[in-house]
């Protein structure tokens, strides 16, 4: 075995019946969903680092399904009807998570969402109008009368100032998501599926005996079927894709005593969250400060968006709150032009789905059934 080519260690790995490339989220719900349907299949997800690092574990950990501001502006983008079925695949997808883990798995926190609003928002005049609107449409969906509640009175309660106006959806609720990655891990390991870290894909090639994948490793792989669940890196194999890149930041304060906050927290447009971590405050966002500059799929952060978060807290939170700031970290999200999210055909048995646009949590499991079925139509 000494004497062969690095090329030639492929032979002793068989081929597979599809390779996953990415095993963040999307991959891993792609290949719990193929398992459930076909368990016979022979599937290896290529992962090229150590653990998943794009963004799936490094979010705020919201199992949304979007706030109204947000669901609002998506109407505008994209229109009722579209935007209504994405927010159906969040709702759906939440509830795909619940039905999968327990609680205690995946640190699921039920403490309800918020979104906050003030007066210099284009709509606010009309506030109650759209949230009734938004109702009326959304009871369709979550099966529940009002989603969102008018809730100013409890502003003040939160440990919040300077807002206007909050809304409060019970439905919201909080997880971690490092603990749904290694559940979902573990839980496709357990059907049979392989998972190769450090393994990054640079290119295939169509042959006789199936998809040549090459890696950076120089080791190739085959495979009857390919899936591309790379997100914001899937420009790097696949050009074509198009997906813009957007770093998102977080920053993690000290422990609070007597910090007031419970729930998970949106503002502008879903630009800005946070949430109680822990008795400290997570809070992310501020990428409209910089988005030129936010454009990359460079984790190492900057200061400009970091002292923007800072700045924030510091005119929101309550000002006898003393904390320092402990954590600092950033991941990328993949968009799309039309912010949908993207299964695709590259080539005859290759394929992509991937760019949540910023809410995968919710979006992946039910995205990466889609893919399932779609593969599974070769078999
Ligand atoms: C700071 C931040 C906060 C967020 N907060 C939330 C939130 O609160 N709620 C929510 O719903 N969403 C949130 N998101 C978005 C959410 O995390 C993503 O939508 C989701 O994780 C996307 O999952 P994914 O598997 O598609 O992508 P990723 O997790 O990025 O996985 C892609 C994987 O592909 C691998 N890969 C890439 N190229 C190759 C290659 N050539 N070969 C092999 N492997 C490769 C990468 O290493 C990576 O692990 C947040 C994102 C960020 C960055």
């Amino acid at each position: 075995m000494s004497n062969l080519s690095l090329w030639e260690q492929e032979s002793f790995y068989s081929t597979q019946d599809i390779i996953i490339i990415g095993g963040g989220f999307m991959g891993l719900w792609t290949a719990l969903n193929l398992k459930i349907k076909n368990s016979s299949l022979h599937i290896t997800i290529l992962e090229k680092n150590v653990t998943p690092l794009g963004a799936s574990t490094r979010n705020a950990g919201f199992s949304c399904f979007g706030s109204p501001t947000e669901i609002i502006n998506d109407i505008e983008t994209m229109g009722l009807e579209e935007t209504l079925e994405i927010v159906r695949m969040r709702f759906n997808g939440l509830e795909r998570i619940k039905s999968h883990f327990s609680p205690s798995q995946i640190n699921l926190d039920n403490c309800g969402g918020y979104e906050l609003i003030n007066k210099d928002y284009k709509y606010f005049d009309q506030l109650d109008e759209k949230i009734e609107w938004l109702n009326k449409h959304l009871k369709n969906i979550t099966e529940k009368e009002n989603t969102f509640v008018r809730r100013d009175d409890a502003i003040a309660e939160k440990g919040l100032m300077g807002f206007d106006a909050m809304i409060e959806n019970t439905l919201e609720s909080g997880l971690h998501s490092g603990k749904l990655v290694s559940a979902l891990i573990q839980k496709v390991q357990a059907f049979g599926v392989t998972i190769l870290n450090g393994i990054e894909v640079s290119s295939w090639v169509r042959s006789l005996d199936g998809m040549h994948v090459y890696t950076k490793q120089q080791i190739r792989f085959t495979a009857n079927q390919l899936m591309l669940c790379t997100n914001a890196f899937g420009n790097e194999i696949a050009p074509q894709l198009n997906i813009t890149p957007a770093r998102g930041q977080v920053i993690v304060t000290s422990e609070i005593p007597g910090l007031k906050l419970s729930g998970t927290f949106h503002f502008d447009e879903g630009f800005y969250y946070w949430r109680n971590l822990d008795g400290r405050i997570l809070i992310g966002g501020a990428r409209n400060a910089d988005f030129e500059g936010e454009r990359t799929t460079n984790v190492s952060g900057s200061e400009l968006i970091k002292n923007k978060l800072i700045d924030f807290l510091k005119k929101h939170f309550d000002s006898t709150y003393e904390y320092t700031i402990e954590n600092h970290w950033s991941g990328i999200m993949g968009f799309t032009e039309n912010k949908k999210p993207l299964l695709t055909q590259l080539d005859d048995n290759v394929y992509a789905v991937l760019a949540c646009n910023g809410m995968g949590v919710a979006l992946t499991p039910i995205m990466g059934e889609k893919a399932a079925d779609m593969l599974l139509l070769y078999f």
